[in-house]
């Protein structure tokens, strides 16, 4: 029986496969195109000692108690939850909006009552959304939707809401309590040590080989048989873009520009986003983050761009259905899966790329 595992990239859904067939006793080898592990989630020390994430921030949280338990055998963590403002008519408000967001914005004084009644005036009655527009209009009114989501959705995509599936507004939720985090989830926490450590911890086993700098594209004719082919990159780049001939699947990409500045603390939250104002989507200061003490701190300013790495599959008819097409062919390849982000052209969260990743493993092997 041939027990060797091919995996491409070493991000959350290829560590995980390599760890899970890795124990299993498979021998189990992760082709890499970059130069680390660890995908978008890669961290480092810069040159003036701070704990940077490479590909922007990536903040860790989940209901999914299997998930928390399997990321906690890899690092210890360490509780941290997410709040982001928005600066928006030259103050900075809570994103996702909660009562404070309308107090501050339309000079209210409103409670947890009165904030039922103003988004039940508010907002517009649209019982199935078809767009982000619509899903905006509908959960928080136009006047917060032109302020706050309207040009942010513009500058990170290049689309306009109602050119975006709902799915993408309907990432953030609307709140009528004061709870000013970004997430809600049970578990919100970051690796202690930073997120390459973590993948460090997850392939550290003797079963499993990373060869880092190479393209599968590159070395595919040479790699010999095997018993299971794990593919997370680009699905189009897979099929040699065969179906793109005349439109292509779209990503959106992200230019990071670090900046590091001689202060003890640029802004007053770990994320600032800013709609209607600068090039950039938003500033993170990822010392907030990770608590780390240091005289200096390191910022990250965002820049949406469609050249660069791709990061974000664009949810859009248009984009589905050349997906599906794609789609249609892995399902005549045997022994190669399609995994994560880019190979399933869909926007997951990390603990939902942990999950489809055990879940994947399960079916498989359970059967
Ligand atoms: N969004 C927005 N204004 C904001 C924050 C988010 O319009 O202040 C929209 C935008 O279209 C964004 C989407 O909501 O792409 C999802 O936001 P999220 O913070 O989940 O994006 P991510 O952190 O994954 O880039």
């Amino acid at each position: 029986m041939n027990n060797k595992i091919i995996i491409i990239g070493a991000g959350i859904s290829g560590a995980t496969l390599a760890e899970r067939y890795a124990n299993k006793g498979y021998k189990v080898v992760i082709i890499e195109k970059r130069h680390h592990i660890g995908g978008n989630c890669y961290d480092f020390i810069n040159s003036d000692g701070l704990l940077v994430p490479l590909y922007g921030p990536h903040l860790f949280h989940t209901n999914d108690e299997g998930v928390w338990k399997y990321v906690n055998r890899f690092s210890e963590w360490v509780p941290y939850e997410h709040r982001v403002l928005s600066f928006v008519d030259r103050r900075y408000v809570p994103v996702p909006v909660n009562i404070k967001t309308v107090n501050m914005l339309f000079n209210l004084n409103l409670d947890e009552k009165g904030m039922v009644q103003w988004l039940e005036e508010n907002t517009e009655k649209i019982a199935n959304p078809q767009n982000s527009e619509e899903s905006a209009l509908a959960r928080v009114g136009k006047v917060l939707y032109q302020k706050m989501f309207k040009n942010y959705t513009k500058k990170q995509w290049d689309l306009y809401p109602n050119e975006l599936a709902p799915e993408v507004m309907n990432r953030i939720p609307v709140r009528t309590n004061f709870d000013d985090r970004y997430f809600t989830d049970k578990y919100q926490a970051l690796p202690k040590d930073g997120y390459t450590k973590l993948f460090k911890n997850l392939l550290n086993h003797k079963n499993i080989e990373i060869r880092l700098n190479t393209d599968y594209f590159d070395i595919k004719d040479s790699l010999g048989t095997y018993a299971k082919l794990f593919y997370t990159g680009q699905i189009d780049r897979f099929f040699d873009y065969k179906f793109s001939n005349i439109e292509k699947l779209q990503y959106r990409s992200i230019r990071f520009e670090f900046e590091t500045l001689n202060q003890e603390y640029y802004q007053p939250t770990t994320t600032v986003n800013y709609p209607n104002d600068y090039d950039f989507t938003r500033i993170t200061e990822h010392k907030r983050a990770t608590g780390q003490i240091h005289p200096k701190t390191t910022i990250i300013r965002e820049y949406s761009s469609w050249e660069g790495e791709p990061y974000y599959p664009v949810p859009n008819p248009k984009n589905q259905k050349l997906y599906e097409e794609y789609r249609k062919e892995t399902e005549k390849l045997k022994d190669i899966y399609f995994v994560g982000r880019l190979a399933n052209y869909k926007y997951f969260n990390m603990d939902q790329a942990f999950r489809n990743a055990l879940d994947l493993f399960d079916m498989i092997e359970r059967k």
